[in-house]
């Protein structure tokens, strides 16, 4: 964020970064030591007494609270009977094409044990009797491309599904992360998003019910099902009465960004001081992001409300996908909203005139020496009643929050 980073490489250390050539790549576990360590315990379970796998698998989705957390958080059992309630066939999606600004959960997750995600797919798409499982991997990811190509033939060899198993690639739009514009895609269409109802669980893709879960909800899967008592442990490890754990991309200006998992409830200044070795020396923690592009921003003031969904909502912001972006005292925080606008109005899918033309004006207005506050705020309520997706609709959410938050320090 920003067009000034605080550090720069020096030239001899980027002449010796091409000497070296990139960096190796992590070898994700294979089949093997995942099933050395009693992996597939889960989908092995679900087969072999299929109603009673069904009721239980449900039950441990409620007692977990597990919730879908591409972004919305909505309630993962939830989502699964409204999807077994409709006339088959079904179809499971895994979206795996994190695009949003500082996200980069799906990356960790299938770097870390690719096994556990495919398991949670295979036992979703068992419990909901899923005709086929598509994944949608961002294209940024060749590597894990290659990976889950070699793991999903050493599953089939294995006996391990009889369903196919779709692998599908994005081509780089941040939109297709949108659930119904991913559908689009692995339609064959553009990736514009579909109107809403119908809702996906009842005509997604194809026209069928799908269930749709980002990598991160079926990752976390296969431990909520490993053993009676593992759901209302994995619920009680929330904070502030929040329930469960989750990954939070912590990116900025810390000692040691990466991706946490964390209980739902932290802080920000938990996150900063706990987890990621505390601000980068020199720096004071300013301000952060806590849902990465779309999501607000907040002041350090701010920084100990806890995070997880509906808790931003009064401060006008949301966790999302949970990218914290981190900023400081030394970064120009109007600058970064800018950014922020100016990467909406770069993706816009243009489908829809209230964010095609809002989101360019929206920049233009933010290039501005001063910004015009009632116009700003004038043109964002437009956005938000009259698009159609969450794109336009939260794409002005950087501005009003800084508006509401920063009003001493608004050009
Ligand atoms: Fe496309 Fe923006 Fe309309 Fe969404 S809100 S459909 S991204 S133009």
């Amino acid at each position: 964020l920003g067009h000034e980073p605080v550090e720069r490489a020096t030239p001899e250390a980027v002449a010796a970064a091409v000497a070296n050539g990139p960096p190796a790549l992590p070898d994700p576990p294979a089949l093997d030591s995942y099933l050395s360590r009693g992996g597939y315990a889960a989908l092995r379970a679900a087969r072999a007494d299929e109603k009673a796998a069904r009721d239980t698998i449900l039950d441990a989705l409620d007692a977990g609270a597990l919730r879908g957390l591409g972004g919305a958080g909505f309630p993962a059992a939830r989502k699964w009977r409204l999807v077994m309630a409709q006339p088959g066939p079904r179809h499971l999606v895994v979206n795996a094409d994190e695009g949003e600004p500082g996200t980069f959960k799906d990356r960790y997750c299938l770097e870390k044990e690719p096994h556990r995600m495919l398991e949670g797919m295979l036992v979703a798409a068992h419990a909901i009797e899923a005709e086929a499982c598509w994944i949608y991997l961002r294209d940024e990811y060749p590597h894990l491309r290659r990976m889950l190509e070699r793991e999903i033939a050493a599953l089939a060899a294995a006996g391990l599904y009889d369903k196919p198993i779709h692998l599908r690639r994005g081509a780089g739009a941040y939109i297709c992360g949108e659930e119904t514009a991913l559908l689009e895609s692995l339609e064959g269409r553009r990736g514009y998003p579909r109107h809403k109802p119908p809702f996906p669980g009842e005509s997604g893709l194809f026209g069928r019910p799908t269930l749709i879960h980002n990598v991160e909800t079926l990752w976390l899967l296969p431990e909520i099902l490993a053993e009676p008592g593992a759901a209302v442990r994995h619920a009680s490890m929330g904070r502030r009465g929040r329930q469960g754990v989750r990954f939070f991309s912590v990116s900025g200006r810390v000692r040691e960004p990466g991706e946490k998992l964390a209980p739902a409830g932290v802080t920000a200044r938990e996150l900063i001081e706990e987890f990621s070795g505390g601000m980068l020396p020199g720096q004071r923690f300013a301000a952060y992001l806590p849902g990465g592009a779309s999501g607000g921003i907040l002041p350090a003031s701010l920084g100990d409300l806890p995070l997880d969904f509906g808790t931003l909502d009064a401060q006008g912001c949301f966790v999302g996908s949970g990218a914290v972006v981190v900023l400081s005292d030394q970064d120009d925080l109007p600058e970064a909203v800018r950014n922020l606008v100016h990467f909406f109005k770069d993706e816009s899918c243009g489908q829809c005139t209230p964010c095609r033309v809002g989101t360019a004006k929206a920049a233009r207005l933010l290039d501005a020496p001063v910004w015009d506050r009632s116009l700003l705020k004038e043109l964002a309520a437009a956005m938000a009643d009259g698009s159609i997706c969450g794109l336009g609709q939260a794409a002005m959410n950087p501005v009003l929050t800084y508006l509401r938050h920063f009003p001493e320090a608004t050009p």
